[in-house]
């Protein structure tokens, strides 16, 4: 029986993953999130876990009376959900932390010598040249969860490194798709939350309707597969049926297609190299009719962009992109500022912040938390 464990087992990634667990009959070694105790206790009578890391150290009390009739040994803090890995013999780890949040956690899967299983792209953005060269030092993959990157990583598979002249990463555009800066002045954080494919945690969602999500996709891509920013192409593509596409040395250009449904990319992420039957519904190409792709609006969503100048700066200036975009993210969500000033915070960040070469994972954090600073300071 396959071994696994899921940090962030409480959000839209971590149930879905533990719904291909169940299917799949693995074992549940262990899982973790921030503060969602009442989701937690139900999945420790559901799973029966070995651990259980709580972010919130009162959460993580609480939780030990909940669940003191039970085996799952509960572990409080960052520091807790760090020691995970290193407890369990499972051979690999999902990593569906929101946030930054994630970074940590991540280093530690790597450091315990397991698979990492990455659904939290904020690793790569924050840390990407530390995450790889852990992950090739220690000779460990890292396998795409993010499904454009799971159709990349599929893609590649029909040809070698150097045969590749293009990635072409598909972006649905977000709930603002077509719409110009005018129109987009009063929009607020429940405009942002009416995604058109996907139901998806509340950050994300939003970093979809400003293009962020597609900018740290860039910068996520650019880590996994050793590609340069010259070599990676954004295509809208509203279906949401094309999850992404490599173009060959001769101008072949393959596509990985299937129906819209995370649980595919978690599964294979388990199972690769294998591909097992799927609960995920066939696709039905004359229903479909037609696939649609167009250039995206990058004046009008300028964060694409900056993620692309942060990756080419390296140092911190991905860990500040992100902060910032943190930052501004949760003051939009609490309307407490409108939609243009998340990506004009943002910017203003990432433009004044110094320059740190060569970041330890310490400067990486401590960039990232000042950025989030500068951002929610300015918004005051
Ligand atoms: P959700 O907001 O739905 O879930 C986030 C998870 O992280 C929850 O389990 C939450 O716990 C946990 N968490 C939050 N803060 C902490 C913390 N400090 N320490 C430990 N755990 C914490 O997010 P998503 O599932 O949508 O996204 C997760 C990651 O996957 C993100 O990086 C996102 O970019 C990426 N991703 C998501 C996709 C999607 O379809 N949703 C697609 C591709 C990538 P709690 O519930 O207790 O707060």
């Amino acid at each position: 029986m396959k071994k696994i464990a899921v940090l962030g087992s409480t959000g839209s990634i971590g149930t879905q993953s533990l719904d291909v667990a169940a299917r799949k009959n693995y074992e549940v070694q262990a899982i973790a999130a921030g503060r969602n105790i009442k989701l937690l206790e139900e999945q420790i009578r559901r799973f029966a876990p070995r651990y259980c890391g709580v972010f919130e150290e009162d959460a993580a009390k609480d939780l030990a009376l909940r669940v003191a009739d039970t085996n799952t040994k509960i572990l409080a803090g960052e520091e807790g959900i760090c020691a995970i890995p290193h407890l369990i013999d499972a051979e690999t780890v999902i990593n569906s932390i929101v946030g930054r949040a994630g970074l940590r956690p991540t280093v530690s899967i790597l450091e315990a010598g397991k698979k990492l299983a990455l659904a939290n792209k904020e690793s790569l953005v924050c840390a990407g040249d530390l995450v790889m060269g852990m992950a090739r030092e220690k000779n460990l993959p890292i396998l795409p969860v993010d499904s454009e990157h799971s159709a990349i990583f599929q893609c590649l598979q029909a040809g070698r490194k150097e045969e590749v002249s293009r990635i072409l990463l598909t972006a649905s555009g977000g709930p603002f798709f077509g719409k110009k800066r005018e129109e987009l002045e009063g929009m607020r954080a429940k405009d942002a939350l009416a995604h058109p494919t996907w139901s998806m945690g509340a950050k994300i969602t939003v970093d979809s309707s400003t293009l962020m999500n597609k900018g740290f996709e860039v910068m996520e891509a650019m880590h996994l597969f050793g590609v340069p920013l010259s070599k990676i192409e954004v295509v809208v593509h509203r279906e949401r049926i094309v999850h992404s596409m490599v173009e060959f040395a001769d101008h072949s250009v393959i596509a990985q297609l299937a129906t819209p449904d995370m649980r595919d990319c978690i599964q294979y992420a388990l199972t690769y190299p294998e591909r097992e039957a799927s609960p995920v519904k066939p696709l039905d190409f004359a229903a479909i009719g037609r696939l649609t792709f167009a250039a995206p609006d990058r004046e009008t969503f300028p964060l694409l962009d900056l993620a692309g100048s942060c990756m080419e700066r390296g140092g911190v200036a991905g860990a500040v992109l992100n902060g910032a975009n943190e930052g501004a993210v949760a003051l939009f969500l609490k309307d407490k500022i409108k939609f243009l000033q998340i990506s004009e915070l943002v910017a203003r960040v990432v433009e004044e912040f110094e320059q740190i070469s060569d970041p330890t994972l310490q400067d990486i954090c401590t960039a990232g938390q000042e950025a989030e600073r500068r951002v929610l300071a300015l918004a005051e």
